[in-house]
């Protein structure tokens, strides 16, 4: 019979084959633009990759490519549902490694996709070349996520090298298109996969986090009068201008006033979460030209939404509105905003989960990743994850727990520590033993 103590010193024994798994699937450029068109080879190269991994560890295999516009027809306003998306050459990957009965089944899940590298000279080495220096992997998706799912399949692959069998099922699943919006792990959903608990390996620096935002990005849009800027301007009742400079500073100091309220609102603070909701203003656009005044602003908002406050559809309706209202409410201390009033064109609404705290599985988890060295406290992940469809559309209570420090991702010279990796992979194996049960123990 293996023991706890065995799995930990095999895993330490092996650290070394995680880290060659890793970077064997990051020298798979899978880039995602946000025309999946523009998609190369290397989402499929790695799902290929994968599957071939997965047979030799015994599982039966799902490839296919999902059918874009079936899935919006059929979900068309709830989360992962977007317009012109297409899946040719860009497949899903799950596999089933069958339990011998009796036990609980576990998804273990994540992206493949990763953003493009950016600005190739500020990356100090070729981020499709994985460099392993300073007990750290360096390349493009280290972090975000495939060092996650590099986790997920050695957990599996080490517990197969020990003759550890399972009573549980392990499904195993890797997405694409996580990075444009969650399509991916809609169409996993919907093609039944599922579990009775699961983890997404999104990075957390090795934190348990039972739940994530959700976010909205919105566009307000401001519009003023045009006019000369040099000249004595008529009142605006008679054909003179209106700043839309002003107007904008108008609804930014208002939304400063909201955040300010929103900081000691219960319903925008949870317990797990490091900071009150908030609107983040990304990107201002004012004015036309250099001697106009200005005829029109442009405000973007990302906004923070927690699970309580996702509308009958699971989505941020509710806060769409909170929101719309809160703009028309600044307008009306306004002479010209109340007769023109500002509006907000909604972009994005990627939606959030929750997973009790006192779930047996977040229990079963805490218990093993303290076994294996990781700090056992919850918290909360900060920004979007793909744990809503699956916890709520797939009935299969998904938590975020992943290696890596999450603020590397998406950043040149991305990287994750090697020591990470190894302790994520012993929590992952420690939790299947632990949720799935032994066989013959
Ligand atoms: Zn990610």
């Amino acid at each position: 019979m293996t023991d706890t103590a065995a799995i930990l010193a095999h895993i330490d024994a092996n650290a070394d084959r995680i880290v060659e798994t890793l970077c064997d699937i990051v020298a798979f450029p899978s880039i995602v633009k946000s025309d999946p068109r523009e998609a190369g080879p290397g989402e499929r190269d790695t799902q290929l990759y994968l599957k071939r991994r997965l047979e030799v560890l015994g599982m039966e295999t799902d490839l296919w490519e999902p059918d874009g516009p079936a899935l919006l027809e059929k979900y068309r306003g709830r989360p992962g549902a977007h317009e012109g998306r297409t899946f040719e050459g860009r497949p899903n990957l799950a596999g089933r490694l069958a339990g011998a009965g009796g036990g609980r089944s576990l998804m273990l899940t994540g992206h493949i996709d990763v953003v493009p590298p950016g600005e190739a000279s500020h990356w100090s080495t070729d981020p499709f070349a994985p460099v392993v220096a300073d007990d750290m992997v360096y390349g493009r998706g280290t972090v975000d996520m495939k060092g996650g799912v590099a986790c997920m399949l050695m957990a599996v692959e080490f517990l197969r090298d020990l003759g550890v069998t399972l009573r549980g099922d392990v499904v195993f699943t890797t997405v694409v298109d996580e990075e444009i919006g969650g399509m991916g792990t809609l169409a996993m959903v919907d093609r039944g996969w599922k579990a009775d608990a699961g983890i997404l390996t999104e990075p957390s620096a090795n934190r348990i986090a039972p739940i994530c935002h959700g976010i909205l990005w919105g566009r307000i849009i401001v519009d003023g009068i045009g006019g000369h800027a040099e000249l004595t301007p008529n009142s605006w009742q008679t054909t003179g201008p209106v700043d839309a400079v002003g107007l904008t500073r108008q609804i930014l100091n208002g939304i400063d006033t909201i955040n300010a309220r929103w900081r000691f609102d219960p319903v925008k603070n949870h317990p797990l979460m490091d900071q009150p909701n908030q609107i983040i203003v990304t990107q201002i656009n004012v004015g036309e030209h250099p001697s106009s005044i200005a005829g029109r602003g442009e405000i973007v908002i990302d906004v923070q939404y927690l699970p309580h406050e996702q509308d009958e559809a699971l989505t941020g309706g509710n806060v769409k509105r909170e929101i719309e209202e809160h703009i028309a409410h600044i307008c009306q201390a306004d002479p010209f905003l109340r007769s023109h009033p500002a509006r907000v064109e909604w972009i994005l609404d990627a939606d959030c989960a929750e997973v009790p705290a006192d779930h047996p599985f977040v229990t079963t988890m805490q218990a093993a990743t303290g076994a294996a060295g990781n700090c056992p406290t919850l918290s909360g992940f900060g920004a979007h994850s793909d744990m809503g469809n699956p916890t709520n559309l797939g009935q299969t209570p998904t938590v975020n727990f992943g290696p890596g420090d999450p603020a590397f991702a998406h950043q040149p010279n991305e990287r994750v520590p090697v020591a990470d990796l190894v302790a994520c992979t012993k929590a992952i194996a420690l939790t299947l033993v632990d949720w799935c049960g032994r066989a013959g123990a």
